[in-house]
């Protein structure tokens, strides 16, 4: 499933320090000569790929980024020191524009280095720079220049491994919440996923990611709700959880499944064929007897592929996780 997850940014390198003005006094010296330094280097930001990223979500709440200033250049000659650098570290595969003129800055998915996004403002000179043989007490000094400053956009076209396929209100935000580092908006009303949120889940060796879908509702597939811009997105992810909601009055969880899948099956064969587990969602609705009975309502082979879980009391959480963990230990590519 491809999603292109976006940031826009406020890319702020570091202003150069100013030249000091200075003499030096010292003892038997009555009149030292000019001894301001020079200002420090503004800091840089770079931009660097790191590999155990995923998604962009660490700057979908960030709206600018500024490396530290130069200091002033003091006395005895003394360079002010640089501003520190700053990185972004993005996933592999992050897409870096110019966002005015919409120039590509960079495709990380060719460069393996760093690349200098914005550069830093040049430290000013100090006053011992000036003196020269008619002037052996100069008192200017110049002001460090300024930043580079850039509105850039980050892009990067992610895939989902597994995606959530449910009615609105089953609990797919809050389970993604649970696991992942994700922070979908949660609600009690339908379509409160306006868009895909990607959580990324770590494995032993890897991770994985998991795509909270929009909700589908009924006529999903013949272009009722939000659900139909997605199904087509979910035909590429290797597996399907279809969250299940125990204890709802109108629709047994065997009702909901067969819902479900008539919207996808009438959109696709392809993703009906597709792996799958039921996530029989809030079970801390139901006793132990009730649940039983929900489960059985499924054949025998469907039954093997059952999770009930609860995202309150953290109930069967650990054993679905562990189950996706080993199933989806590798490294990404
Ligand atoms: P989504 O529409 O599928 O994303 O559903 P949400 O995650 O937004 O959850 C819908 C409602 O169900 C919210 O009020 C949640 O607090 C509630 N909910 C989610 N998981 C559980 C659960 O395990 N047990 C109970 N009792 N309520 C839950
Ligand atoms: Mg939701």
């Amino acid at each position: 499933m491809n999603f292109i997850d976006e940031a826009v940014l406020e890319i702020m390198a570091g202003n150069g320090g100013s030249g000091c003005s200075s003499f030096r006094r010292e003892k038997y010296i009555p009149k030292g000569g000019p001894d301001g330094g020079d200002g420090g280097m503004g800091g840089n930001i770079y931009i660097e790929v790191d590999e155990s990223l995923n998604t962009l979500i660490d700057f979908h709440h960030k709206k600018t980024i500024k490396a530290g200033n130069g200091n002033p250049g003091s006395g005895k000659n003394k360079k002010g020191s640089d501003g520190k650098a700053k990185y972004l570290y993005v996933p592999k595969g992050t897409m870096i524009f110019n966002n005015e003129t919409n120039e590509m800055i960079a495709d990380l998915n060719q460069t393996t280095s760093k690349v200098l996004l914005a550069k830093g403002g040049e430290g000013g000179l100090g006053n011992a720079r000036f003196k020269s043989s008619t002037n052996q007490s100069p008192r200017k000094v110049t002001t460090g220049t300024l930043g580079e400053i850039v509105s850039i956009r980050l892009e990067l076209r992610s895939f989902a491994d597994i995606g959530l396929v449910g009615f609105p209100n089953a609990g797919k935000s809050t389970f993604l919440n649970k696991v992942s580092s994700a922070k979908p908006k949660i609600g009690d009303y339908p379509f409160t996923t306006m868009r895909p949120h990607l959580g990324t889940i770590k494995t032993n060796d890897g991770s994985f990611v998991i795509a909270d879908i929009p909700g589908i509702v009924e006529g999903a597939a013949s272009g009722q709700g939000l659900g139909i811009k997605f199904l087509k997105h979910i035909s590429r992810t290797s597996m399907i959880l279809f969250f299940l909601e125990l204890g709802n009055n109108s629709l047994k969880v065997n009702q909901q499944l067969k819902l479900l899948k008539n919207e996808i099956e009438e959109f696709s064969d392809l993703i009906f064929n597709k792996e799958f587990l039921l996530v029989l969602t809030k079970s801390d609705l139901l006793n132990q007897e009730s649940i039983e009975e929900e489960i059985t309502s499924f054949n025998e082979e469907l039954q093997k592929n059952i999770f009930p879980i609860s995202a309150i009391t953290g109930s069967g959480i650990d054993d679905l996780m562990n189950f996706l963990k080993e199933k989806f230990n590798r490294l990404r590519d």
